[in-house]
């Protein structure tokens, strides 16, 4: 049944109430809006953080640095944070910045339509409540709908099956026979998680993984209570010169496939594969194919501790077929299984889709992101006015952590409104030019960068391109510091 229409246009219209759409939130009532809502399609907060509970669920980007710059956290347990801990962090901040009852849960959004004669945005949600606001913010995030394999006979396993973003917790894997498939950042965490607890892990491995070792440690009480006492040892650490001078050097050294840096991370990965794994069989199961950093690096400072525990098995060959009781290798090698885990990533193409999104002249979003999802300096799309994207199409800067790329889209997204909040224009577009140029010397560039060092990940868009930022986080950080003016149209 349809439900009553909101009276008065908003200003805003946040889409998601994970990490980007709270900072939105929060900058709104910064900025002194209040005629705004978020709408999250789920009945809690969070988004990633919200979905993904898997066993052994960490973040790559230490705790510290993978927190708001206005909203520092004295109480992280460790350098690298649980999931549950950063979920807790970003309810709290929610909470304490009073962005809560901004929040509309359980609506998702069906449908987006902007009216060129009024300037507005029609938002209704698959529940049928319909909404009009001046600007749209999207921040529905990247990875959040699960890629399922097409393996034969998935749907005849007899236990328990299951994607690591949907953890089932009915599903019994203490003392069990699990299988965890894929080996990216999540079946990684996983086995190591699972390598002391379940009775066997078996990790099957279409494409083994590089890994950097980092270090991880737990802060004392003492260190908190410090840190509470003095925020500047948490700016310290945020200012860390060897995290930082790491995640520049390798920032920058992505933009080059065949770059010095590149060539150091090899070197560091490759060493700490040979002093950590003696025995050659497996040295050589875990051994990629392709170069270095060339998928999404994999920080881990226990993976090759965990994968030589007497419970784990490490499968290299390819997957026949799942059958009732486990998984049949092209070899004819069985498995014999009571829980497999999908950690076979995400459709990281989709944004906002299937959300139906309609700028000027009736243009679907579908249509303009054929054959890959755009947008200008990854914020703006031509043709869809007062649309801003948070953590859009070719915003992964490296291995920069997504909560500061998010913080820097939004100074440039509040630059870029400033003329609408101050009634001086009803709507802003960057020019088709100016995102044709854009992409054009993106694309060249993201060719040269070790993402497309010719290996398969979800950096690559459908024509097989990283869809990145791939001039490393200077040239992102100085973009959008401000908006270049002669890129935008404003209408009156
Ligand atoms: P992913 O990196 O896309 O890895 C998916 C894995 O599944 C790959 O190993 C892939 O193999 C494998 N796979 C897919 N389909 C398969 C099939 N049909 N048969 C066998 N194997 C198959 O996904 P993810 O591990 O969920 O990580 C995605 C991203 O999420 C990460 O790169 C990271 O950005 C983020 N993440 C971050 C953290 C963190 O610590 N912050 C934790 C988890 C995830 P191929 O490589 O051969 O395709």
């Amino acid at each position: 049944m349809a439900k009553q229409q909101t009276p008065a246009p908003l200003r805003f219209l946040v889409i998601g109430a994970g990490m980007s759409g709270i900072l939105a939130a929060i900058k709104l009532r910064g900025l002194g809006v209040e005629e705004y809502v978020v709408l999250e399609k789920a009945g809690m907060l969070g988004g990633t953080w919200r979905d993904n509970r898997y066993p052994g669920l960490t973040c790559d980007t230490p705790s510290h640095a993978y927190s708001f710059s206005f909203a520092l956290n004295p109480e992280w347990d460790g350098y690298y944070a649980t999931g549950a801990q950063i979920g807790a962090y970003f309810r709290k901040v929610a909470d304490d910045f009073g962005v809560m009852p901004f929040i509309r849960f359980n609506s998702e959004v069906a449908d987006c339509a902007f009216d060129e004669e009024r300037a507005l945005w029609s938002v209704t949600t698959t529940g049928g409540d319909s909404y009009e606001a001046q600007m749209v913010i999207a921040a529905s995030g990247v990875l959040h709908h699960p890629k399922l394999p097409a393996i034969e006979g998935l749907e005849n396993f007899a236990g328990k099956a299951f994607h690591s973003a949907r953890w089932d917790d009915s599903a019994v894997v203490d003392g069990a026979r699990v299988g965890v498939i894929g080996c990216g950042s999540t079946g990684i965490q996983l086995v190591n998680a699972l390598s002391s607890r379940s009775e066997r892990v078996v990790h099957f491995q279409r494409s083994p993984q590089w890994i950097m070792p980092v270090p991880q440690f737990a802060y004392t009480q003492e260190q908190k209570a410090a840190f509470r006492a003095d925020p500047s040892l948490i700016e310290a650490i945020r200012n860390d010169p060897i995290y930082w001078s790491n995640i520049y050097r390798f920032t920058d050294g992505i933009t080059d496939a065949n770059s010095p840096q590149i060539r150091e991370i090899q070197e560091i990965c490759q060493q700490y594969l040979e002093e950590k794994v003696k025995d050659p069989e497996l040295r050589a199961k875990l051994t990629p194919n392709y170069p270095a950093a060339c998928k999404r690096l994999i920080y881990s400072w226990e993976y090759y501790d965990c994968v030589q525990r007497p419970a784990v098995a490490v499968e290299t060959g390819g997957i026949a077929r799942i059958e009732a009781q486990g998984v049949r290798m092209k070899d004819g090698t069985f498995h014999p299984l009571d829980v497999i885990v999908l950690a076979t990533g995400f459709n990281a193409d989709s944004f906002i889709r299937p959300a139906q999104v309609t700028g000027r002249g009736g243009r679907s979003l579908d249509d303009f992101w054929s054959p890959r999802p755009t947008a200008h300096r990854s914020v703006t799309l031509p043709g869809f006015p007062n649309f801003f994207m948070l953590n859009g199409p070719t915003s992964p800067v490296g291995n920069f952590p997504l909560i500061d790329i998010a913080e820097r889209q939004w100074d440039y997204i509040a630059q870029l409104v400033a003329p609408l909040l101050a009634g001086e224009a009803s709507a802003v577009e960057p020019t088709r030019e100016a995102h044709a140029a854009y992409e054009e010397a993106r694309i060249a560039a993201a060719k040269k960068t070790i993402f497309g060092a010719g290996c398969s990940s979800w950096y690559l868009d459908p024509t097989g391109i990283p869809a990145t930022w791939p001039w490393g986080y200077q040239a992102f950080a100085d973009a959008m510091s401000a908006p270049v003016p002669a890129e935008f149209v404003y209408s009156k």
